[in-house]
């Protein structure tokens, strides 16, 4: 059974990366996604190429969800973006705390992402579909396990539709934190992210920071290719559609693809799975 789907991207910086972001676009559009999601740097440091791109979406005649974060936020400052985001047509939040880059320090008035779904209900009700982050196999901040799932049952309590998870390779990761969700009465869909691999270095370095797992196996098998990249991506696929048929087979609710701004891997992925020519 096909899934629904999502496609997450980050906003450009040049005005040729938005060209082709565009064209990258209207290849995974054919995919009729659910909706299509832009990242925002913590800070609001691209709150401008954030709201850009999503605009675009909207007017491509996609749902389009714009990530936002609280942390350094000031309350006046997130009333004022929710009205410009509502003003804009969007229906749907990824609401976040966001890691301010180092240097900032923390400040502002929110300490969580659970403060920020509860201020956002607080001020626009149900206008928004409210989509959370949580961590399958632990945000590394994290005092515990237990302390992360009572972070994620916050969010929902405060007013949560929805969660898409870290990426992570290990579904059994997934399975488990599903069912601590469930066992806490919490009935969120939570969808696993999905992150297509067509670099090692990259991937190893993003693992690293966000405190996803790469099996040993696979890391192995992805430094064993050196800078054989045609290599990298044929196991990359093989690995990341073995983990979505898993997902599928077991019921996940859904798919969301940390597309990286391209379409090949995505795609390469979905047609794997029978769901693209
Ligand atoms: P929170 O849910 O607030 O959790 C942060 C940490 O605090 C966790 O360790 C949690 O266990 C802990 N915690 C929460 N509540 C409490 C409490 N009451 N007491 C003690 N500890 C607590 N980052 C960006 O900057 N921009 C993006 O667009 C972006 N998009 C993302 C999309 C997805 C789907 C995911 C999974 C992550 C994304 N991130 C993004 C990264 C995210 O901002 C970081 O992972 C950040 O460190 C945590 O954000 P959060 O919303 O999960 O925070």
């Amino acid at each position: 059974m096909r899934l629904p789907l999502s496609f997450e991207f980050f906003p450009t910086k040049t005005p040729e990366g938005a060209v082709k972001l565009r064209a990258v676009r209207q290849q995974l559009y054919a995919q009729s996604p659910e909706f299509c999601s832009v990242t925002y740097g913590a800070g609001g440091s691209t709150h401008d190429g954030t709201f850009g791109a999503v605009r675009e979406i909207l007017a491509e005649g996609v749902a389009a969800a714009c990530h936002f974060s609280c942390i350094g936020a000031t309350k006046a400052t997130v009333r004022e973006q929710l009205g410009e985001l509502k003003a804009m047509g969007v229906k749907r939040l990824v609401a976040l705390r966001g890691d301010l880059p180092s240097g900032y320090g923390v400040g502002g008035e929110f300490l969580y992402a659970s403060d920020l779904v509860a201020f956002i209900r607080a001020e626009t009700g149900r206008d928004f579909h409210i989509e959370v982050a949580c961590y399958p196999e632990v945000h590394p901040q994290a005092r515990s396990p237990e302390a992360d799932l009572q972070a994620f049952a916050a969010k929902v309590r405060a007013g949560a539709d929805s969660a898409i998870t870290q990426y992570f390779f290990s579904p059994e990761a997934y399975w488990r934190f599903v069912d601590d969700a469930r066992a806490l009465g919490l009935d969120t869909p939570i969808v696993p992210g999905i992150m297509p691999i067509t670099s090692s270095t990259q991937l190893m370095r993003f693992s690293d920071a966000c405190g996803a797992e790469i099996p040993r196996w696979i890391r192995l098998r992805l430094q064993g290719f050196g800078d054989d990249t045609a290599s990298i991506k044929a196991f990359g696929l093989d690995v990341v559609a073995a983990l979505c048929e898993r997902l599928c087979a077991g019921g996940a609710p859904a798919l969301h693809f940390y597309t990286m701004n391209q379409s090949v891997a995505t795609l390469g992925v979905l047609q794997r799975l029978g769901w693209a020519e």
